[in-house]
C-alpha cells in the first residue's frame, strides 16, 4: 500500500526564504500559485508574455519571462504542457537553474520517458495533483484537498523529499493525502487513465442505440448529457463505487452487477487493456506521440474533424443548442488542436478524442 503524506507529514517552513516561480499560468499554474501564496509562500510567475503573463499581472503576481523566473528562484514548479516542455527546459529552463534549485513536475511524463536530462546538482521531484486546475483551486478555498501523486527522481540536496511535501502541503494537497509514488507510476497511470477507451466506447452506444430507433437526443441525455453520472461518479468518490449503488433501483442493480456484464468479453477487454499497460511501460506511445506532435499533430486533427461531423456531435450541437448550453453554430474550437487556435478563439477547454484501443476491441 502507498505511503500517504498529511499536513502533519509535511512542515511548510523549509519554504521559508525561498522563492517559488510558477513557470507556466494556466490550468495547474494559475490554482497552484494561488494555492501557495494563501499558504504564505513568496511566489513568482515565468510565462511568455501573452494572455497567461496577464492573468498572472492581474493575480497580482510578479511576472517575467520564464528564464528570468527561473534565475530569481530557489524553487520552480514546471508547469506548462508536457509536449512543449523538451523545448522551454533546453531553452529557458536547463540554462537558468543554479546548483541547489528544486525543479518539480506536475506529471511524470517528461522524466519517466527520457525526455530530458537534469544536472546533477539540482533536486527533481513530482507533485502530480489527481484533479483538474479549477478542482486545485476550489478544493483548496473549500478546504477539502485533493489527492496527489509524489515522488523525487533526484536529491542533491538532501532534502527534496522534505521541499516536495513543503509544497504538497501550500497547495493543498496533504489535507486530504498525498501518495508516494514514482514519475513512472504516474506517467502510467495517467496515460492509462486517458486512453482507457471512453469515448470510443460512449460512441458506439450511441451508435447502437439510434441504430435500434431511440432518438438520438434521448440517446445523449441518457448517456450523459442529463448529469446523471455526474452526480454517480460523485457518490461514488464519496460513498465508494460499489457502495453507491445502493442509491439506485433494484434492477438497476441487477442490471449492473449481472445482466450487463453478459456483453462484455472480459477475457479479451483484459488483454487489451495489458497491451496499453505494454505501450505505456516501454515508451512505446511516448515515441509515436513526440513523433505525432513533432509533425504537427496531422492525426490528431483528423480524428476532431471526423468526430466534428459524426452524428453524435451533430445531435450534441443541436440539442445543447435547444437547451442553451451552447450558441447555435457555436465554435468552441473543438476540432482542431488547442495549439493551432488563434487568439480571438474561446478559452474553453476542448475535449479531445482520438481512436484508441476500447476495452473488449481488437488491435
Ligand atoms: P496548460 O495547457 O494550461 O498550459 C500551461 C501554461 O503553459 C500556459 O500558461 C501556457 O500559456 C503555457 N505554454 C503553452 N505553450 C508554451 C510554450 N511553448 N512555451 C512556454 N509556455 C507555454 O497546462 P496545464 O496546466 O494543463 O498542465 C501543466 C502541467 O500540469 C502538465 O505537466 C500537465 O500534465 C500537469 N497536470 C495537468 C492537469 C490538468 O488538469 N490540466 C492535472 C494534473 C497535472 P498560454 O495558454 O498563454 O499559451
Amino acid at each position: 500500500m502507498a505511503r500517504i503524506y498529511r499536513d502533519d507529514d509535511a512542515d511548510i517552513s523549509r519554504l521559508d526564504g525561498r522563492t517559488v516561480a510558477i513557470l507556466g499560468y494556466g490550468n495547474q499554474g494559475r490554482s497552484q500559485g494561488l494555492n501557495l501564496r494563501d499558504s504564505g509562500v513568496a511566489v513568482i510567475v515565468g510565462s511568455p508574455s501573452d494572455s497567461s503573463a496577464e492573468s498572472a499581472l492581474k493575480d497580482g503576481f510578479a511576472v517575467s519571462r520564464i528564464g528570468e523566473a527561473v534565475r530569481q528562484s530557489d524553487v520552480q514548479l514546471f508547469l506548462v504542457p508536457d509536449e512543449v516542455m523538451g523545448e522551454v527546459y533546453g531553452e529557458e529552463v536547463g540554462p537558468n537553474l543554479e546548483p541547489g534549485s528544486a525543479l518539480c513536475f506536475a506529471s511524470g511524463y517528461n522524466v519517466a520517458y527520457g525526455l530530458l536530462s537534469f544536472p546533477e546538482t539540482i533536486d527533481v521531484m513530482l507533485l502530480a495533483p489527481r484533479m483538474v486546475g479549477k478542482g486545485v483551486r476550489d478544493t483548496f478555498l473549500s478546504g477539502i484537498g485533493f489527492p496527489s501523486l509524489l515522488a523525487v527522481e533526484q536529491d542533491a540536496t538532501g532534502d527534496a523529499w522534505g521541499t516536495v511535501l513543503a509544497l504538497a502541503r501550500g497547495i493543498g494537497s496533504t489535507r486530504m493525502g498525498a501518495l508516494k509514488s514514482s514519475f513512472m507510476e504516474e506517467a502510467v497511470v495517467d496515460l492509462f487513465s486517458e486512453q482507457r477507451g471512453d469515448l470510443l466506447l460512449l460512441r458506439l452506444m450511441f451508435e447502437a442505440l439510434t441504430e435500434a430507433g431511440i432518438d438520438p437526443d434521448v440517446a445523449i441525455l441518457e448517456l450523459y448529457g442529463s448529469g446523471e453520472w455526474v452526480e454517480i461518479y460523485a457518490a461514488a468518490r464519496d460513498m465508494g463505487m460499489w457502495p453507491q449503488l445502493q442509491l439506485h433501483s433494484h434492477t438497476s442493480q441487477y442490471g449492473q452487477y449481472i445482466a450487463g456484464q453478459r456483453y462484455i468479453d472480459a477475457e479479451r477487454s483484459k488483454t487489451s487493456l495489458k497491451r496499453l499497460i505494454d505501450d505505456l511501460q516501454s515508451g512505446s506511445f511516448a515515441r509515436a506521440w513526440q513523433d505525432e506532435y513533432r509533425a504537427g499533430m496531422p492525426t490528431l486533427q483528423a480524428a476532431m474533424t471526423t468526430t466534428r461531423h459524426h452524428p453524435l456531435q451533430e445531435a450534441e450541437d443541436r440539442l445543447y443548442a435547444e437547451l442553451g448550453r451552447r450558441e447555435p453554430d457555436s465554435d468552441s474550437g473543438r476540432d482542431r488542436p488547442r495549439a493551432a487556435e488563434t487568439e480571438t478563439e474561446t478559452e474553453t477547454e476542448t475535449e479531445t478524442e482520438t481512436e484508441t484501443l476500447s476495452p473488449g476491441a481488437e488491435r
